[in-house]
């Protein structure tokens, strides 16, 4: 088995040269996945997993731009085109300098498990841009937008590819990117999602990621009996998915006790309430502060710079912050240090060498694409709604949310299950291929 594993390995490698972090997220799907398909007719001799790993389609755009200065700026935007097997492509824009090929086909790739596993009819894609959003005036953001969707407008659309955000895109970036859009195709359509709820935007979308995380994290330890209430929460990450992860922890009744940037991490002993989430909320969306400012309003906490939470004991890590911040060192001392339960809010934050430390000591651990899917399954129903021409209540789509997240719970208990003991990343990366190879078997050699 292992020697088929590796070949699969080197001969994507061999084609996908200096992509790590792409090679990281076919090597994990792949250690789980190649065995199901050998034990699988239907699928086996059909090199569906190699078609998988091939994007459908890759675009490359320059993006100029003019920054305040008056000087002409120069950008790279992308769009990953990765799979529309069982519905168009869907996935977000990330705009931060560390974006290049590799670091959007492992999302891309990721992507198109996750949205598997929504149970929506829904593809994968990925996009964005080497641009830094930060410390942009909001005038050098709207051009950079413009220029960005200039080009992007002829690849997306409402049936074909409907981008939405990820780090660095928020509410600000999808209005001027929608603006640019409908002023160039003269249409009103959901293209994008993440919209204002005032012109076609989803209630609970902010929240969704945030909120998915902690309801699929309170399903892994029902299942083992147990709760969130009183247990202690270690976050990173102070951004959109780690706002409203940390919201709904404390709506159910655990301690939040760190948010992070990536200046540093804030550890307040006594807890961040609805007040304090509040001022973080402010600080972070309205005044574009960095985290350490907490520690100016409440002086008990205390801001460690250039440091990660995770040596803060806790019962429970949600890592929501980006790809690889949590290493075998971080797992070692969050075991040492009682964690039990693990949340990736982020899209593979923890390294395989952590995930490897998490599952030799027991801790229930839950791969983003299973635990972060609750932000793509609401912009599934904001495409939903959109088509309707409808849109549904705040507790409807919550609803619909908590059970997505237990559906999605319960397909990896389908797979995953190992005697007593349930392994999460086998079970989500089965459940999310066996929907997708149907597809592609379905639809011939395409
Ligand atoms: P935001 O841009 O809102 O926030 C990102 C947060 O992560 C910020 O606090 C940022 O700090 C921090 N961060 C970014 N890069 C680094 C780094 N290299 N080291 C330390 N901290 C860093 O993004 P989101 O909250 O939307 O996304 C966070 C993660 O969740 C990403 O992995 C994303 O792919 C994933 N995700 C997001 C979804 C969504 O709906 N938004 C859906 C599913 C997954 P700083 O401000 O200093 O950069």
């Amino acid at each position: 088995m292992n020697k088929i594993v590796k070949q699969f390995i080197a001969e994507v490698n061999a084609r996908n040269q200096n992509e790590p972090e792409f090679m990281q997220a076919v090597t994990e799907v792949a250690e789980t996945v190649i065995p199901y398909i050998v034990q699988h007719d239907i699928y086996y001799g059909q090199n569906i997993l190699l078609r998988m790993a091939e994007p459908e389609r890759v675009v490359s755009f320059r993006v100029a731009w003019i920054d305040d200065q008056s000087e002409i700026q120069v950008n790279r935007g992308y769009r990953i085109e990765m799979n529309s097997a069982i519905g168009p492509y869907k996935g977000g824009l990330r705009f931060h300098p560390s974006v290049n090929l590799s670091v959007l086909k492992f999302l891309a790739f990721e992507q198109v498990f996750k949205n598997s596993l929504t149970t929506l009819p829904m593809g994968g894609g990925k996009g964005g841009s080497d641009f830094n959003p930060k410390g942009k005036s909001d005038n050098e953001v709207m051009r950079f937008c413009q220029s960005f969707m200039t080009e992007l407008f002829r690849h997306i659309g409402p049936n074909r590819d409907i981008p939405a955000g990820d780090i660095g895109v928020g509410s600000r970036e999808i209005g001027y990117l929608f603006g640019q859009y409908k002023r160039l195709k003269n249409e009103f359509t959901g293209v994008l999602t993440g919209k204002g709820v005032s012109w076609g935007g989803s209630l609970i979308r902010p929240e969704a990621t945030g909120y998915g995380v902690v309801y699929f994290t309170q399903n892994m330890l029902q299942n083992k009996g147990a709760s969130l209430e009183g247990k202690n929460v270690v976050i990173s990450g102070s951004g959109n998915v780690a706002q409203f992860a940390a919201e709904k922890c404390i709506q159910l009744g655990g301690k939040v006790l760190t948010l992070s940037d990536s200046s540093g991490f804030i550890y307040d002993p006594d807890g961040i309430n609805t007040e304090k989430l509040a001022h973080v909320m402010e600080l972070k969306n309205v005044k574009r502060a960095r985290i350490s400012a907490y520690v100016d309003k409440y002086p008990k906490a205390e801001f460690h710079a250039g440091k990660t939470p995770w040596h803060t004991p806790c019962h429970i890590a949600l890592p929501c912050a980006t790809q690889n911040e949590l290493n075998e060192k971080d797992a070692a001392a969050l075991v040492k240090n009682g964690c039990i339960c693990v949340g990736e809010g982020a899209n593979m934050p923890s390294t395989p060498e952590a995930i490897h430390t998490f599952a030799k000591q027991g801790v229930l651990f839950a791969p983003g694409k299973a635990s972060n899917a609750g932000g793509v399954a609401v912009s599934g129903l904001e495409m939903a709604q959109n088509s309707l021409r409808y849109s549904w209540s705040r507790a409807e789509v919550d609803e619909r949310l908590k059970n997505i997240m237990g559906d999605i719970h319960k397909s990896c208990l389908t797979y995953g299950t190992e005697g007593d003991h349930v392994n999460y990343v086998k079970g989500a990366n089965i459940a999310g291929f066996v929907k997708v190879a149907d597809a592609m078997l379905a639809q011939g050699v395409v």
